[in-house]
């Protein structure tokens, strides 16, 4: 709050005490981020979100790359601020191969061995999916990419404060991550750009004063930095005994959801996965319906994102799950403040409103009496 008003220097005023004050909090917020991912903090590039960090992330490395190669490789279940700036690349010339994962949601390594030619520049697979909360194998992957001379780029935004991240290890080059996903404030975020074993450079985005190396210029906006730093020190020290908590939960909501309930099926790997993350396909019920029905909790079909659209899930599709039932999927968010009461009150009303929406339903009657819906021919002719 301070940030705000007494403490308002600008954080790159290098000449008296206003601006010193304000560049130590950032340093001390920079250091922390880079912690939360195993880096330094010279290698924090802050942004407005993750979406920035992302078009950073593809565009620049397309752009400072381009004489070394012209080829992308990204997934298919990956968020829209990925796949939206990798069609805009494709616009421009840029080739982009889009893995297929596995119904468990999962990327297999292998693919992206065998996708790699001598023209491809990055890899980008996000770390934890946000509709169904996967996480992707990132270790072996980096290990493929590292050996292949390729840069790794993961947009771990759901990963980011709830897993263990070590850009070392997974040999990561680049990371994007934000302030909202953690309970920090909107409208930041940032992006690890490695310096060295390989030293990583992006062309920017946004021209100006040559402010975070040169890679994003713009006055810092020291008070959401500073609360950003604060909400990933929680996040750091309250992950394990949270991950235990929130498992616990999530396995609750799970099994009571899952055995008062007939036809419905998981969304995503069973084990691979954060536990803040539970979709779920409920058959011969309309996802918007439910919702409706549910209106009490908040819930949401799929991605915030994207549900403006009447589009089922591009992820849920990813998994080959059909159109109807993509329609008919909940995806259910824990975090730091759900508690057992609400578990219990969102798994039992869950079950009544299903049981309600399904007794409305000559489609669910159909399927009762033994008739296959998919060998029904609705149009007449
Ligand atoms: C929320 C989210 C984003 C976008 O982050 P903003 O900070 O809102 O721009 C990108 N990727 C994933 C996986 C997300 O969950």
């Amino acid at each position: 709050m301070p940030y705000f008003s007494e403490k308002f220097g600008n954080a790159a005023s290098r000449n008296h005490s206003y601006g010193w004050d304000a560049d130590n909090a950032v340093k001390k917020a920079r250091k922390t981020i880079a912690s939360a991912i195993g880096g330094t903090a010279r290698e924090i590039v802050f942004t407005s979100g993750a979406t920035e960090a992302n078009n950073i992330a593809l565009k620049g490395i397309a752009e400072m790359y381009a004489s070394r190669g012209n080829h992308i490789i990204t997934v298919k279940t990956e968020h829209p601020a990925i796949l939206d700036t990798t069609a805009r690349l494709e616009r421009d010339g840029i080739k982009v191969t889009y893995l297929s994962v596995g119904q468990d949601g999962l990327v297999d390594p292998d693919e992206v061995a065998k996708a790699i030619t001598d023209k491809t520049i990055m890899v980008s697979i996000m770390m934890v999916n946000n509709e169904i909360g996967v996480i992707q194998p990132l270790e072996e992957i980096g290990k493929i990419t590292r050996e292949r001379g390729v840069l790794f780029h993961s947009d771990a935004t759901q990963g980011f404060g709830k897993v263990a991240i070590d850009a070392d290890r997974m040999n990561l080059d680049l990371i994007s991550f934000s302030g909202h996903k953690i309970y920090g404030p909107k409208g930041v975020g940032g992006l690890y750009v490695r310096r060295k074993n390989p030293r990583v450079r992006c062309a920017p985005l946004i021209d100006g004063g040559g402010h975070e190396r040169g890679m994003r210029s713009g006055t810092l906006n020291v008070p959401a930095i500073v609360g950003f730093g604060r909400a990933i020190e929680i996040a750091l020290d309250e992950m394990e005994s949270e991950n235990a908590r929130l498992t616990v939960l999530h396995n609750k909501l799970k099994n009571v959801i899952m055995g008062g309930i007939e036809e419905i099926y998981l969304n995503g790997h069973a084990e691979r996965r954060i536990p803040g993350n539970l979709n779920i396909s409920f058959a011969y019920v309309e996802g918007e319906s439910l919702l409706m029905e549910l209106s009490d909790i908040a819930l949401s079909s799929g991605s915030a994102c994207t549900s403006s659209t009447l589009d089922a899930s591009h992820v849920l599709a990813g998994l080959g799950v059909d159109d109807e039932l993509a329609h008919s999927s909940i995806r259910f968010g824990l975090g730091r403040f759900t508690t057992e009461e609400e578990i219990d009150f969102v798994g039992a009303k869950v079950i009544t409103s299903v049981a309600r929406l399904r007794e409305l339903s000559p489609l669910y009657e159909m399927a009762k009496e033994g008739i296959d819906l998919k060998s029904v021919s609705w149009t007449e002719h």
